[in-house]
């Protein structure tokens, strides 16, 4: 057993001052453990207590490159000695700009913003301008961010709240959400072409954007069933819907121009953040010129830090090794490599489970059926993965502990590393199953 004295006096000392002394509720786990960090470096975390992780959360997602990338620290470094805000535009966001525009598909303009619950707001409000409707259809167990029009019926919305598939009520995932917002959303189970279809052919004339995560990236990267994707991209063809893709977690990690790429489909506007900046707080929007050509021509977008030095340098470097490097490929193949090992370790427990999304951040259900929305997924053994995850981290590899959130792999994770956490995850499976 880890020693976790000083993360626990840390946390409690934290929550005279922070509530439940966290700065994000995700990051709360217990009362009786909510690891405090220390520092990272590569694929390592080290918690207070001085314990070494080796780290499959990646704060999230961000880190796709590894924590401290000794040349992306340079560039920042060396950027911030001319300033880090000026109010005006620099040569070198051009540059960056110019960059996403190389590498994602189908975007001709972007802007930044400082995080992806930003740019996922602004895209928003980009398509209600562009469309002159109000409404935005997302689908159940999707993450958007933290903003008032989508934080309905995410993965911490009970799904049991969540009425009839053939008829869903959003839930509001927090109180202080102005009630009157409900009307402006509609939530779908993932994965239903029926009831989208229906939805979207009775009221069209209202809905701006359907926006999606292209996998579930907050809820084990459940996948689109084939076809999926292009039944949205066929609706909003035919309807004039703006289809906005939130490639927050996806963009830059799955493949170098995200799931657009991965899936061979083109959103309307795509929202990046996450892996674009290795870990240094950025964001982006973009799309169709047409669509993207509106702003500042009476739709607003603004930020005192968007493209910020420090952001637009981290983007810079961490876009340039991605363009080329074959550290996605790495990242792919060390994410295979633990869902082989995994995969073998269940099956010799004869566990029923499943694998959601790409090796780059992928989740495994327990589930006796592959779920397809977040419906079926929350009838999955979720204590039991969530048990085994907790025997893991005390064995020093630390997926997230929540089975919502997927396993996140980096450049910087070793053959070694997946060999350690395979082991280790061998262990804490004959712990929890006997
Ligand atoms: N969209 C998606 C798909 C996300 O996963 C997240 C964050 N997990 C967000 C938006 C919000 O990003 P941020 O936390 O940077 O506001």
């Amino acid at each position: 057993m880890n020693n976790h004295a000083r993360s626990r006096a840390l946390h409690q000392r934290a929550s005279q001052v922070l509530p439940r002394g966290v700065s994000s509720n995700f990051r709360y786990w217990t009362e009786e453990w909510t690891p405090v960090a220390s520092r990272a470096s590569g694929g390592y975390i080290w918690d207070a207590d001085g314990n070494r992780y080796i780290d499959y959360r990646l704060g999230f997602g961000p880190v796709i490159l590894g924590h401290a990338h000794p040349a992306i620290n340079r560039h920042v470094s060396e950027a911030m000695e001319d300033g880090t805000v000026y109010a005006l535009t620099t040569e070198r966001e051009i540059r960056v700009a110019e960059k996403i525009v190389e590498m994602c598909p189908g975007v001709d303009m972007v802007r930044f913003a400082t995080s992806g619950t930003e740019a996922t707001m602004h895209a928003i409000r980009v398509a209600r301008a562009y469309t002159g409707r109000d409404k935005v259809l997302k689908f159940e167990g999707q993450y958007h961010g933290m903003h008032d029009y989508v934080l309905w019926s995410t993965a911490s919305s009970n799904p049991a709240s969540m009425g009839s598939p053939f008829s869903p009520i959003p839930v509001a995932a927090s109180s202080g959400m102005p009630r009157p917002i409900r009307d402006l959303i509609i939530t779908l189970p993932f994965n239903d072409f029926e009831r989208l279809e229906k939805v979207v052919r009775q009221q069209w004339h209202e809905i701006a954007t359907i926006i999606i995560e292209p996998m579930l990236g907050n809820l084990g990267s459940i996948e689109p069933l084939p076809g999926f994707l292009d039944l949205i991209r066929g609706l909003c063809d035919e309807y004039g819907i703006v289809f906005i893709m939130d490639e927050v977690k996806t963009g830059f990690r799955v493949a170098r121009g995200g799931a657009q790429e991965l899936y061979g489909i083109r959103a309307d506007l795509v929202t990046y953040a996450k892996s674009m900046g290795n870990g240094f707080p950025i964001a982006a929007f973009g799309g169709k010129r047409e669509i993207m050509d509106i702003i500042g021509e009476g739709v607003s977008h603004g930020g005192t830090y968007t493209a910020n030095t420090i952001a637009v340098a981290a983007a810079e470097k961490t876009l340039e090794i991605l363009a080329t490097t074959d550290a996605l490929e790495t990242v792919a193949e060390r994410g295979r490599q633990l869902q082989k090992g995994i995969s073998d370790i269940l099956e010799s427990y004869s566990v029923p489970f499943s694998f959601g999304g790409h090796p780059a951040m992928f989740g495994v259900h327990f589930n006796h059926k592959k779920p397809k929305d977040y419906r079926e997924w929350a009838q999955g053994d979720q204590r039991t993965y969530d048990t085994i995850l907790e025997a893991l981290i005390e064995r020093g590899s630390m997926p997230d502990p929540d089975s919502r959130e997927p396993w996140f792999l980096c450049a910087a994770h070793t053959e070694e590393d997946i060999a350690e956490t395979l082991t280790a995850f061998e262990d804490a499976v004959k712990e929890v199953l006997g």
